[in-house]
C-alpha cells in the first residue's frame, strides 16, 4: 500500500506530461462474478489529494496562480477511519453527475479494509460524461475534481480517466480526462462537462467515487443521487447568445490546441457547436477538429502566429462554413481573459 502512495505522490510530483505509465496501478477485478456483483468497484485506501498539478497545457501564468487557488478552494478530505460515519439523510438538488444511464448502490459506510467506504461508486463504462452536479467553483488535480456550490455543499469525483481512449497505458493525457475549457477556480454552471470516467489510481474498474460535504462535514450522498435529475449529454452555457451562426455556417465553441503556418490550418477540441437554426450540441467526448484560418480572419488579438501566447484553457467562437469537406473560419471571436 505505501509503494502505491509513493508512486501516486511521484505522479503528482512530476505533472501530467512526464508522468510514467508505470506509475499508475491498474486492478483488473476478480471479484465481479463473486455474490454480491453490484459491489465490484472500490478503492483500497484514501484519496491522495495533496498540493495541486498543472493541466499540461496550462500556461505557466495559470500555473503561478494555482497555489492561491489551492489555499482558496481546497479539496473536501473524508474521514480516514472505522468509525462510522454520519448517517442522517440530506437532498441536495442536483443533476446527476454522470450521463446516461450508470449503476450505483448506497455503499456509504460500508466497511473496507480498516476504514469506511466516504461516498457513492457510480459505476459507468469509461469515457461516459461526468458533469456539474450542482453550480459553484471548481478546482481539480489529477483525477479528481471538486465544486464548492452556490448552495453550501461541497462535492468531490475521482477515478476520472488517465487512458488513451481504447487503451489502459495511464498516459494521463488532459484531453481525455477533465473538459479541455477548465481552469482551477472558474465558475462550473449545473450539467456542464467536467471530465470522463475511467478506472484511474486504485479504482478496481470504471466508476464515479463521489461525495458530498455539508456544512457540517461528510453526508451520504445516496439519497441527493436518487432523486437527482438525469441527463442524456452535457449541457454548455453559451455565451453571447444571440450572437448566431448564420445560414450555412456552424459556430464552434473551442479550445486552441495547434496552428501550423504553413497549412493555415487549426487545430481546436470543441467543447459546443451552435447551427443557424440556433441549437446548440455540448460535445460529450472529446472531439479535436481541424479548421483552415487565413490571416485576414484571426483578429489582432488573437495571435495565431505566436500561438504560445494563445490559452489552451479558454473557450473562443469560431465561425466556420464547409468546403470540400474542410472547415474553413469565417469569423474568429476571441477568448475572454480575465
Ligand atoms: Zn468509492
Amino acid at each position: 500500500m505505501v509503494s502505491i502512495y509513493t508512486a501516486m505522490f511521484a505522479l503528482t510530483m512530476q505533472g501530467f506530461s512526464q508522468a510514467p505509465a508505470s506509475a499508475v496501478k491498474e486492478v483488473h477485478s476478480h471479484l465481479s462474478h463473486i455474490a454480491n456483483a453490484v459491489c465490484c468497484v472500490q478503492e483500497k485506501g484514501p484519496l491522495d489529494l495533496s498540493p495541486p498539478l498543472s493541466r499540461g497545457s496550462m500556461s505557466a501564468r495559470a500555473f503561478d496562480r494555482a497555489p492561491a487557488i489551492w489555499r482558496e478552494l481546497p479539496p473536501p478530505v473524508a474521514p480516514y477511519s472505522p468509525a462510522n460515519l454520519p448517517s442522517d439523510k440530506v437532498y441536495v438538488a442536483m443533476v446527476f453527475p454522470v450521463v446516461n444511464a450508470t449503476s450505483y448502490r448506497n455503499s456509504f459506510n460500508d466497511m473496507r479494509s480498516g476504514f469506511r467506504h466516504t461516498g457513492i461508486d457510480i459505476q459507468a463504462p469509461k469515457m461516459r460524461p461526468i458533469v456539474a452536479p450542482f453550480s459553484g467553483r471548481i478546482n481539480f488535480k489529477i483525477y479528481s475534481f471538486w465544486i464548492y456550490g452556490d448552495n453550501g455543499y461541497r462535492c468531490l469525483g475521482t477515478h476520472l480517466n488517465d487512458d488513451t481512449p481504447g487503451s489502459n497505458d495511464g498516459r494521463n493525457n488532459m484531453d481525455f480526462m477533465f473538459a479541455p475549457n477548465l481552469r482551477p477556480g472558474d465558475r462550473v454552471q449545473m450539467g456542464q462537462l467536467i471530465g470522463y470516467v475511467g478506472n484511474s489510481g486504485d479504482a478496481t474498474g470504471p466508476h464515479l467515487h463521489f461525495e458530498i460535504h455539508g456544512p457540517k462535514g461528510i453526508r451520504n450522498p445516496y439519497f441527493s443521487l436518487k432523486s437527482g435529475q438525469k441527463l442524456s449529454g452535457p449541457r454548455f452555457p453559451l455565451t453571447r447568445a444571440s450572437d448566431r451562426p448564420s445560414a450555412g455556417q456552424t459556430r464552434f465553441e473551442v479550445c486552441f490546441r495547434g496552428y501550423n503556418p504553413k497549412t493555415n490550418n487549426m487545430n481546436v477540441i470543441a467543447v459546443a457547436k451552435q447551427t443557424s437554426n440556433g441549437a446548440v450540441t455540448a460535445y460529450a467526448k472529446p472531439t479535436f477538429v481541424n479548421i483552415n484560418v487565413r490571416s485576414e480572419v484571426a483578429p489582432d488579438t488573437f495571435p495565431l502566429e505566436n500561438p504560445t501566447d494563445v490559452p489552451t484553457d479558454r473557450v473562443f467562437s469560431v465561425y466556420a462554413r464547409q468546403s470540400n469537406g474542410a472547415w474553413i473560419a469565417q469569423r474568429i471571436v476571441p477568448p475572454v481573459e480575465e
